[in-house]
């Protein structure tokens, strides 16, 4: 982490996000049972697990977006409606779940971050262009900021939903597979925008099933089937027994790095 960091403090002692026995259903199937996770603040976290494993789930029970059939959520020690009231989490979700055809620019898509900031009329004051293009800048966005969010690349799609959260003031991002569809090039760039974010005192979550970016990214790595299997710094994750229970026996190969920081350990993972 850096020690140029601006503080982006949270409520003191507090974990950014406290997730205690969620279950949640969709009629007859259950996607999470049971899950407990806590999440320090400063940190990029990965959630990594399979097609199914609940990661989508799990980011729509943060945001309040689904009903939880068993459980409680704290995010920074208090209830999920409030922090979506104060703004302080916000949730880029799955490419699959956005209207692609939504004829909405880029600059419209940042500015929904400023909603919370803004009285029912919607109007936005000065401070709330100033915050868009702040957010802009940062995710290296300015000069596409009047095209249709439709029209842009995966990679620049995932970074104009982080410059919604920052334009929100969000102490908490969470990014549903930032990485699917994403050219190498963007994924460098989201990756060094996500440890950014982190050194200045946020905390990221960010899901994937795809080793590749976890050991330079990711601070901590909890593994998902339905529950957290495991939950540590991605020496201690990314080992093949416990990889292999999260993929259910079989680890993609495509998903191991290759010329990682943990060679040995993914190498054995895919043996
Ligand atoms: P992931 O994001 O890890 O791929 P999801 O949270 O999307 O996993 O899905 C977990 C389980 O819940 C899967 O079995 C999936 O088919 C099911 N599921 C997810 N969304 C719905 C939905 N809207 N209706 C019915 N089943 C769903
Ligand atoms: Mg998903």
């Amino acid at each position: 982490m850096s020690t140029q960091a601006v503080p982006v403090p949270a409520r003191s002692g507090a974990l950014a996000i406290e997730a205690r026995g969620l279950t949640v259903s969709y009629g007859e199937n259950v996607a999470i049972e049971g899950l407990s996770l806590s999440v320090e603040p400063g940190l990029v976290h990965g959630l990594i697990g399979m097609n199914g494993s609940g990661k989508s789930t799990l980011f729509k029970s943060l945001m309040g977006l689904v009903k939880l059939d068993a459980g409680t959520i704290e995010i920074l020690g208090g209830s999920t409606s409030r922090a979506r009231s104060e703004g302080s989490i916000a949730y880029a979700p799955q490419s699959e779940e956005i209207d692609w055809d939504f004829p909405v620019s880029v600059r419209e898509v940042v500015m929904m971050g400023r909603y919370g900031h803004m009285g029912r009329t919607r109007r936005p004051k000065p401070a709330d262009h100033a915050a868009v293009a702040v957010a802009l800048e940062r995710v290296e966005l300015t000069d596409l900021a009047d095209r249709q969010i439709g029209a842009l690349s995966g990679g620049q799609c995932k970074r104009a939903f982080v410059a919604r959260g920052l334009a929100q003031g969000a102490k908490i991002l969470l990014l549903d597979e930032p990485f699917a569809g994403v050219d190498k090039r963007s994924e460098g760039t989201i990756t060094d925008l996500l440890r950014e974010l982190a050194s200045e005192g946020r905390t990221v979550v960010v899901s994937t099933h795809d080793l590749v970016a976890v050991p330079g990214l990711c601070d901590q790595v909890a593994l998902i089937n339905r529950r957290i299997l495991a939950h540590g710094t991605p020496d201690r994750i990314l080992v093949p027994e416990l990889l292999a229970e999260a993929f259910g026996g079989f680890v993609p190969r495509e998903a191991l790095p290759t010329g990682s920081s943990t060679p040995e350990l993914l190498r054995q993972a895919a043996s």
